[in-house]
């Protein structure tokens, strides 16, 4: 893709170089700045060589450094981290959810997937369901910190400020622990997901179920326990923002949403009744 109105391009080093000039946005991977025209963009400026870490394993959890990529920290996952953090099984299948998965994984950076707030934002749904928060940077030199959850208000859109640069995405401890699912359907068979449920069960049997892709924003829903199936359908069809594209209507995705859902619940219940849970 010609990128026919940039005309400067900027490393950051410092926190200083992220003070943006009019027409300035800040890249990380650059697969989706780069995949279409930026009719309004006349500069880039890179976050890859701020050489933020890529994980850190801190005293609050997992911090993942939101220039990571997918394919590091999934590489991170498989060899180095943690046994205990039995959640992070949640990446890979995560990561698969991506269209392209495999060559946009290797440029693609964790934060960028985030800011770039698909409603199919894969890294989303998995931080979201990890109770995952983005350390913001503020144009005053300040932070602030926000659930990813709420970080991303609709599709493709999110509340960052101008200006505001995702730092950094923290996992606390107690959501690393847990058994967790992840269940996907697209109408194509390598498509774009229409729809992607994760589950997270934590060891004092607490649950949190999260729809992506079927809804404009992620929707977060928690229990005490793992829910029967009828307060679980209930919980997941009353989305009001189901959304009809060429991917998929509203009406398909809901019903999706509450099998997807469903086969998760099942699958955990199932587990606590084998006694492997
Ligand atoms: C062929 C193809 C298939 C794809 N399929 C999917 C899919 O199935 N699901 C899906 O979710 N996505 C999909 N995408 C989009 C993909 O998720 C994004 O291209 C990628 O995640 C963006 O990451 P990046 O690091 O390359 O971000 P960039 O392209 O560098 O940036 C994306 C946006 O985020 C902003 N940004 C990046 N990092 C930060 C930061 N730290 N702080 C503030 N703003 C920031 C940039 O300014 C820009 O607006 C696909 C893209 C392509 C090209």
């Amino acid at each position: 893709m010609d990128i026919t109105t940039v005309s400067s391009f900027r490393s950051a080093r410092t926190r200083a170089d992220l003070a943006l000039a009019p027409g300035e946005v800040v890249m990380a991977g650059g697969t989706w700045l780069m995949s279409e025209p930026q009719p309004t963009t006349t500069g880039f400026v890179d976050l890859t060589t701020l050489a933020w870490p890529d994980v850190e394993i801190t005293d609050t959890g997992l911090r993942i450094g939101a220039t990571c990529t997918i394919a590091r920290l999934l590489a991170w996952v498989e060899t180095e981290a943690p046994a205990e953090w039995t959640s992070l099984a949640l990446a890979r299948p995560s990561a698969d959810a991506l269209l392209a998965s495999f060559k946009i994984w290797n440029t693609a950076t964790v934060g960028g997937n985030v800011c770039q707030a698909f409603a199919a934002g894969a890294m989303i749904a998995m931080l979201s369901t990890l109770d995952a928060t983005a350390l913001i940077w503020t144009r005053d030199g300040g932070e602030r910190v926000i659930a990813v959850a709420d970080l991303v208000i609709d599709n493709q859109a999110t509340s960052l400020a101008p200006g505001e640069v995702v730092r950094a995405l923290d996992v606390p401890a107690h959501a690393l622990r847990a058994r967790v699912g992840l269940q996907k359907i697209a109408l194509a068979e390598l498509g774009r997901s229409g729809a992607v449920v994760t589950a997270r069960v934590d060891p004092d049997g607490s649950a949190v179920f999260v729809v992506t892709a079927a809804v404009r924003r992620p929707r977060v829903l928690r229990f005490a326990r793992v829910p029967g199936a009828g307060e679980l359908r209930d919980a997941v069809a009353s989305a009001t923002d189901f959304y009809t594209d060429p991917l998929g209507s509203a009406d398909w995705r809901r019903g999706v949403s509450v099998v997807l859902a469903e086969r998760l619940r099942a699958g955990f219940a199932r587990d606590r009744a084998e006694g492997t849970a």
